[in-house]
């Protein structure tokens, strides 16, 4: 189910939108009219920004948005799980919890400065495990995660789960994004958030760069108009 075709010079009768304004309604577009799903000059953008092809990017209410497709496009309720890695962000198991995933628990190594502990979640993965949500710079313990151990996740598990990583604090870490890798990895999907360096949180922007075929899923799963 997709939404009519856009194209603001056209009139558009099949929405059932009044035809005029409300009021003391004085903006741009008029209130009285949908907003464009995926509004093409805010995704070019954002696509600017974070380097990558529109078809790239998927723009959301932040990135919790971005965490909360991710689960209902991915997880079977009562039968898929995700796989995170305490202590990290809490959304990825309130998400999970309440699409009714499973959530495997893969703990940070704590010795060795909240090290990503790569064969830990190569052993922890299971069927069913069809997300594993890593965040870098870590919420809330603040390290980085080692790029060579995310990219190690991303290869050895192509064939059997999404590697999601949240880099919501990365302008502050001052290393390059994971983003040059989504050519290589198709199940890498990264996060990012104008929330937090562009002190934007009320705006509620996000996006989500990924392979085009995981964004064309998340954009049919999307609630429309949510921009
Ligand atoms: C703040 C935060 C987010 C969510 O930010 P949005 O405002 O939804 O974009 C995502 N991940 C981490 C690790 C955060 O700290």
């Amino acid at each position: 189910n997709q939404p009519g075709p856009w194209d603001p010079s056209l009139q558009r009768i099949q929405a059932n939108e009044m035809t005029c304004r409300a009021s003391g309604d004085t903006s741009g577009a008029g209130l009285n009219r949908y907003p464009e799903p995926q509004p093409a000059e805010l995704i070019a953008h954002l696509a600017s920004l974070y380097g990558v092809t529109p078809d790239n990017l998927l723009a959301g209410r932040g990135s919790d948005e971005g965490i909360d497709l991710l689960v209902r496009a991915f997880c079977r309720a009562g039968q898929d799980s995700v796989l995170i890695c305490p202590p990290t962000f809490g959304m990825y198991k309130v998400s999970a919890r309440i699409q009714g995933a499973g959530v495997v628990e893969v703990p940070l190594l704590k010795e060795r400065g909240f090290a990503l502990d790569v064969q830990a979640v190569l052993d922890a993965w299971r069927s069913g495990v069809k997300l594993v949500f890593v965040c870098t710079p870590n919420n809330p313990t603040g390290n980085l995660l080692e790029r060579a151990a995310v990219e190690s996740l991303c290869e050895q598990l192509h064939d059997r789960a999404i590697v999601a990583v949240d880099e919501a604090y990365i302008e502050f870490a001052g290393v390059a994004s994971l983003k040059d890798r989504l050519e290589d990895y198709p199940n890498l999907v990264i996060l990012r958030t104008l929330s937090k360096a562009y002190a934007l949180a009320g705006a509620r922007g996000g996006a989500l760069l990924a392979h085009a075929d995981i964004v064309r899923l998340l954009a049919r799963v999307i609630t429309p108009y949510s921009l």
